[in-house]
Order: structure tokens, then C-alpha cells, then sequence
């Protein structure tokens, strides 16, 4: 081939990545067939390194926007969660969870605690791990959740808004029990629930235990029927130790219960 019939090849070739919007593989085209010559590779070799960049950047392209839907508050991982801090949680159970085994079998996750044990670090954590693993995964706080779902209804657009909690293969519903829910709101709660129900895991975190949930919800009957769908596959994490945000005020932890129960 002459020089001037590979330079409009290459050109060519360019346009098609281009077109094709395969960016990345366009952008390191170049550089890659410079490669391709000094390392002497195959026609085959040079297709499945471009391709193989593209694969890679769609990948974490499609990673920011599932990032980016589900709105985490903040980044968190287990790789930064101190496990001595609260020896009293069982690291084989995380260890477990962190498998994401329970995606698969719909299970739920439940974070019990006092403030400040890590409940919603936890959550994000195991989060952020579906969404990487390509789950798609949604955060919103018990209280956004219920206004959220109650404004939508007040324009008519209630259904509309339920597939943003019933669509994503993990919902994680952060700090139910911190403000009492009203008849309305506890109906939010259990529609999300029950319709979630042996589809999709729930990850839900409270500052009170389930024998608190009646003073967190106005109706009992409810109250019920959510704890018992959530409960039905469940893996309930109690942590009974301090308050992170409070260690340098504190002794450090004393053995006092606190284990984890896998049901
Ligand atoms: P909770 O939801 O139980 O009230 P958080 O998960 O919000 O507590 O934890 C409060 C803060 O302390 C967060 O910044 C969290 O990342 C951090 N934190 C809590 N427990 C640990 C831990 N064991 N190791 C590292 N950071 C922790
Ligand atoms: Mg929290």
C-alpha cells in the first residue's frame, strides 16, 4: 500500500470509530497502531486492544451514570470501615454480604443501631459494591422517600415515581424511625416494600428495633405487614457498640452483646 493510500485508510478507519462513537477507540488509534508496528502485532491483537479500551471506558462510563442515578450522599467502602472499632459485628456476615450472594436470592439487609455505629456507612458500602458489580441501585432516606412519593401523587405522577424505588435491583432505604410517619407515609413505606417483595433486596437502616416500630409508625397494622415482608429474607445486622463520631470522647468498645443475627 502506498503511503498516501494508508494515510486515507487510517483516515477512514477514524471516521468509522467516529461515527460509530466508539471515542475512545478513535482517540487511541494512533497510538496504538505505533504499537502495533514496534511490538509487531497481529491484525487480531490490535483489534482486541482498541476494542478492549472501548469495553473499558463504556464500562466505567455506564458505572458514573449508575453512581450518578443513585444517588449516594457520599463514597464509602468496606475497605474503609474499621471492623475493630466495633468488634461486637460479625466481619464474617459482612464478609457475606459484601459476596452480594443476596442480590441474587432478593434477600433484605437490615442495619440496626444507635447513631453513629456505621449503619449507613454499611449501607453505602454494600451499595456502591452492586452498583459496581452493574446492579442498579438506588439511596434515598426513608423521609426524602415518603415526600418524594407524596409529592409526585399530589401531581398525579405517583406511579411514575414508584419505578424509581421498585426499578433498581437494590433500594437502599436509609434512617427509618428517626421522625414518626403518619398513616400516609407508612402506606408509602409499605407499597415500596411489598412491591419490592421477593424481587429485589432492600437495604434499610434504623436507629430503633422492630419492637420500637410501633411508636415510629402511626398505623399498626401496617407497621406489621412492612416488618413482615422486609423480615421474611433477611439478614439483620444489630450493632450494639459507640458512636464513631464520638470516639475520641469514649473508652473503647466493651464486649456487651451487640451479634449479629442471620435469620
Ligand atoms: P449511622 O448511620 O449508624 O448513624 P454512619 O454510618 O453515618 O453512622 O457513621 C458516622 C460516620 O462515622 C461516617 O462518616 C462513617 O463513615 C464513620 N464510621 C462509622 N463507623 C465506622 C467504622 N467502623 N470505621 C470507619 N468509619 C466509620
Ligand atoms: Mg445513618
Amino acid at each position: 500500500m502506498t503511503a498516501t493510500a494508508q494515510a486515507s485508510s487510517y483516515q477512514r478507519l477514524r471516521e468509522h470509530l467516529a461515527y460509530l462513537k466508539l471515542d475512545t477507540a478513535a482517540e487511541q488509534l494512533s497510538q496504538e497502531l505505533d504499537l502495533a508496528t514496534k511490538d509487531k502485532l497481529s491484525a487480531t491483537q490490535v483489534l482486541e486492544r482498541l476494542l478492549e479500551l472501548e469495553v473499558e471506558a463504556t464500562q466505567a462510563r455506564r458505572l458514573r451514570g449508575r453512581l450518578r442515578w443513585a444517588h449516594y450522599p457520599v463514597h464509602k467502602t468496606l475497605t474503609d470501615f474499621d471492623f475493630d472499632f466495633q468488634p461486637h459485628l460479625d466481619r464474617q456476615v459482612v464478609a457475606e454480604l459484601s459476596t452480594l450472594r443476596f442480590m441474587e436470592e432478593h434477600r433484605n439487609v437490615i442495619l440496626l443501631g444507635p447513631p453513629g455505629v456505621g449503619k449507613t456507612h454499611l449501607a453505602i458500602a454494600l451499595g456502591v459494591a452492586a452498583t459496581e458489580a452493574g446492579y442498579r441501585t438506588c439511596f434515598s432516606s426513608a423521609t426524602d422517600m415518603v415526600q418524594a412519593l407524596q409529592a409526585a401523587h399530589l401531581e398525579g405522577l405517583a406511579q411514575l415515581k414508584m419505578r424509581n424505588y421498585t426499578g433498581p435491583s437494590l433500594l437502599v432505604i436509609d434512617e427509618l424511625g428517626y421522625l414518626p410517619l403518619d398513616q400516609t407515609s407508612a402506606n408509602w413505606i409499605f407499597q415500596v416494600v411489598s412491591r419490592r417483595y421477593d424481587r429485589g433486596s432492600v437495604i434499610l437502616t434504623s436507629n430503633r428495633g422492630f419492637s420500637d416500630w410501633n411508636q415510629v409508625f402511626a398505623d399498626q397494622v401496617v407497621a406489621g405487614a412492612i416488618v413482615d415482608r422486609l423480615l421474611h429474607n433477611a439478614t439483620v445486622l444489630n450493632i450494639r457498640g459507640h458512636s464513631y463520631r464520638m470516639r475520641a470522647h469514649q473508652e473503647p468498645a466493651t464486649p456487651k452483646g451487640g451479634r449479629a443475627v442471620v435469620r
